[in-house]
């Protein structure tokens, strides 16, 4: 039996939400939340070209703001991208247990892809336990609208069309971890390596059907920092991505036009 992945894939879709407001602001889309329970207690997102401090990364920001005494162990973090070197090291010096994130950092990340910060014995702290690939296109794919829009030149740069990012494969499934976690997973997903997570087995999915407006209204810092949230934002955060469907493919050539013409919306729209 496959356990409902639900709640962690409305975590998360909170957490690219997030990513999403700070790409409004030029910053890179990677973000995330800090739950305690069902309860989202705090978020954070990439502070590096604001404050042109490399070291301001989201899990820095969402945790350092969080008022001691602080029980760490009881806090689960959903981030977009794995944990680079740096953070999952703080990740671990924190006492924090639980991590999720939706794809691999192929060029930093600290959980297994670049160095097994998280588990590596050597270290003395306890380890995290890294869990990937909740929502793992979407965070691919809005990282690419963020490098796309980065390229092209000002003063209003046009995310290119579909066709140019998404006829591309998307990075492998890392999954370092199906093996080792097959009670989080379920088994039925174990055996199918080479498709997305769904939250249900056999059901598809588009991640805006986990955000609600009023629910996002009451994320902590959110409206305060990055702007109020409106429902234009939430259908032009919908435009980014594809549907996935019950066996886990994502539709890309389902909806090009309908996206294509929503993408070219945001890109004037957020100048
Ligand atoms: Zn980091």
């Amino acid at each position: 039996m496959a356990p409902d992945l639900s709640q962690h894939f409305k975590f998360m879709a909170v957490a690219l939400f997030v990513g999403y407001k700070a790409l409004l602001k030029n910053e890179t889309p990677v973000a995330c939340v800090v739950t305690r329970g069902c309860q989202i207690i705090s978020i954070g997102y990439n502070h590096t070209n604001i404050t042109l401090n490399g070291t301001k990364h989201a899990e820095f920001i969402a945790l350092g703001r969080l008022k001691e005494p602080v029980d760490y162990k009881n806090l689960t973090l959903y981030v977009t991208v794995e944990p680079c070197i740096m953070c999952a090291s703080y990740l671990r010096q924190l006492g924090l247990k639980n991590v999720i994130y939706g794809c691999g950092n192929d060029r930093f990340g600290g959980a297994g892809t670049i160095l097994p910060l998280h588990n590596d014995p050597k270290l003395p702290h306890k380890p995290l336990t890294c869990i990937d690939g909740i929502c793992r296109t979407e965070a691919i794919q809005l990282l690419r609208n963020f490098y796309i829009q980065e390229n092209e030149s000002a003063p209003t740069p046009k995310l290119k069309k579909n066709k140019d990012i998404d006829d591309k494969v998307f990075p492998p499934n890392i999954n370092p971890h199906l093996d080792e976690y097959p009670e989080f997973y379920g088994e039925a997903r174990i055996k199918r390596k080479d498709t997305e997570l769904t939250p249900i087995v056999g059901k598809g999915y588009n991640v805006s059907e986990f955000l609600n407006l009023e629910e996002l209204k009451k994320v902590p810092h959110l409206e305060e920092e990055l702007g109020s949230v409106t429902n234009d934002q939430v259908a032009d955060f919908e435009a980014l991505f594809y549907d996935i469907n019950e066996s886990g493919h994502v539709l890309y050539e389902q909806h090009v036009e309908k996206y294509d013409s929503k993408r070219r919306k945001l890109s004037l729209d957020s100048q």
